[in-house]
């Protein structure tokens, strides 16, 4: 959603990038899996991260695990984005973060039948709907997967 919000993807495309998107509209879902894969070696993954603490870590949780597969390694070079609102004090608020804010937004996002998109509220659910799945804690960047984190001075993403 931030990097949405900050128009890199039309960006990138009128300088001339071939764009992998798997979030394209008109994808059927083989199309969806197939840009996922082709993400995972993609020359630059741009994305944010549901919370980074003070000490730098990066804390993610993940549908799929496309999106903290790729912040790890295949990838030539990886940027993650952030708006300030995703600093927090530790991994502890990190995955508080987590399930009081990320997760139930985003399910709300996508409409998913699940509990957190009725009330807001994280019911560790076990749902064939839920979203939060794969957890990746990043206290250093992997070592073959050069990376980049840029703080944005805004409220951004979710
Ligand atoms: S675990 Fe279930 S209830 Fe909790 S935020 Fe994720 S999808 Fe919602």
């Amino acid at each position: 959603m931030t990097v949405r919000q900050m128009g890199i993807r039309e960006r990138a495309v009128s300088l001339g990038a071939i764009l992998i998107d798997h979030g394209a509209p008109g994808l059927n879902e083989e199309e969806r899996l197939e840009m996922m894969r082709r993400e995972l070696t993609s020359d630059l993954f741009i994305s944010s991260t549901n919370a980074v603490t003070s000490e730098g870590t990066l804390v993610n949780v993940d549908a799929y695990g496309n999106r903290v597969a790729a912040m790890m390694f295949g990838p030539r070079k990886v940027i993650i984005v952030a708006g300030f609102n995703k600093i927090v004090q530790n991994e502890k608020a990190a995955f508080d973060r987590l399930e009081q804010i990320a997760g139930p937004m985003n399910m709300k996002r996508l409409n998913r039948e699940t509990p957190c998109t009725h009330d807001a509220v994280c019911h560790d659910c076990r749902t064939v709907s839920r979203g939060c799945r794969a957890y990746t804690i990043l206290r250093r960047k992997p070592s073959y997967t050069p990376m980049d984190v840029l703080i944005v001075g805004e409220i951004m993403g979710m």
